[in-house]
């Protein structure tokens, strides 16, 4: 879906003029602000309620412009934005300066892509900057794969939303820092590991945090409002009867392999077989269990390849521990 081309305008005018704007990519549709405007960035922080120490990615129209906003691009990294640009892949290099350090968390690294979605793409090009952008939602939500999600997280707090219809891929993505001699992987998304080793033409190692500053919290990220527990594929079944059968109201998300028999709990997704479907899904699914009044979800981690090492990520942070009840 392309959005009109008086909406892309006047998306670009509101990003001059220090507000924000609500723009869908590939991945998740980000809370984007002028990332030469360090009040501007100040205020995704405000609008989120996120900690100002977690960074953001800066977002360009095109690879070609990478110089203007980042320092010591390493071959391997021109390679990978050769190669994945656009598209979801996020590179960490040594921070340019014109980035403000509001937008890195006061880090001297900072994350940039170029997303692979027309809208993203007109905006970019019709604003002619960068644009800082995490996901359109509040710290710790579940990201938003469709405009009324925006609407229903940020209401009032954005100025502007594009609607370019649902995202395509559905999870975050990749990041890859590229800043040392040996690339790494601190948020596994839309493109596999394996494309990446694939092209590296190496192993790449996954050191994914939980990007908390603050020593001994854990909170949970990507979270529904209800509990997310997870338990091995073949329990899901069982473990959702006998919570729904002590009072809870449950929502399953189902394994494929399972769904011969009706499951006796208050809402049951059935997953699809792909991963890029399950991925694709995954955010709406669980806006839709929470919508249906589930306190719990009971689910299960798919195969850690491909996809599956995001979606396996995801689900595990947002069954993280939750710092209020
Ligand atoms: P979001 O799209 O909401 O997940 O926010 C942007 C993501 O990029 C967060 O997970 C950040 O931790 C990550 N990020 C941004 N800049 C950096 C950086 N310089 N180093 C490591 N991770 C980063
Ligand atoms: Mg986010």
């Amino acid at each position: 879906m392309t959005a009109r081309a008086s909406d892309i305008e006047k998306a670009a005018g509101v990003l001059r003029t220090g507000g924000l704007v609500a723009f869908p990519t590939e991945t998740v549709y980000g809370l984007g602000a002028n990332a030469d405007d360090p009040a501007a960035v100040a205020r995704i922080f405000q609008a989120k309620g996120r900690p100002t120490s977690h960074p953001l990615i800066v977002h360009l129209g095109g690879a070609e412009l990478l110089d203007d906003w980042v320092e010591d691009v390493s071959a391997t990294a021109r390679l990978l934005a050769e190669r994945f640009w656009p598209g979801p892949l996020t590179l960490v290099l040594r921070r340019g300066r014109r980035v403000p350090l509001e937008a890195t968390g006061g880090l001297e690294t900072v994350a940039v892509r170029v997303p692979d979605h027309p809208v993203a793409l007109a905006l970019l090009a019709a604003f002619g900057g960068g644009v800082t952008a995490p996901s359109a939602n509040r710290f710790g939500q579940v990201s938003p794969t469709t405009a009324y999600h925006v609407g229903a997280e940020l209401g009032d707090a954005v100025d502007f939303v594009l609607d370019g219809g649902p995202c395509g891929v559905g999870v975050e993505s990749t990041i890859v820092d590229v800043t040392g001699e040996i690339p790494s992987i601190l948020r596994p998304g839309g493109v596999t590991r394996e494309d990446l080793e694939a092209v590296l033409g190496c192993p790449l190692a996954v050191h994914s945090t939980s990007g908390v500053r603050v020593p001994g919290q854990h909170p949970s990220h990507y979270a529904p409002r209800a509990r997310l527990v997870l338990v091995e594929p073949e329990k899901v079944v069982a473990e959702a009867e006998l919570a729904q059968e002590l009072g809870h109201q449950v929502g399953v998300l189902l394994p494929p392999a399972f769904t011969d028999a009706p499951v006796k709990a208050h809402a049951v997704v059935t997953l699809p077989g792909s991963p890029a479907a399950y991925a694709r899904g995954l955010y709406g699914f669980l806006r839709e269990l929470d919508q249906q009044g589930c306190e719990l979800i009971v689910a299960s981690l798919p195969a850690e390849e491909g996809l599956g090492l995001a979606i396996a990520n995801r689900l595990r942070r947002a069954a993280g521990p939750r710092l209020t009840a």
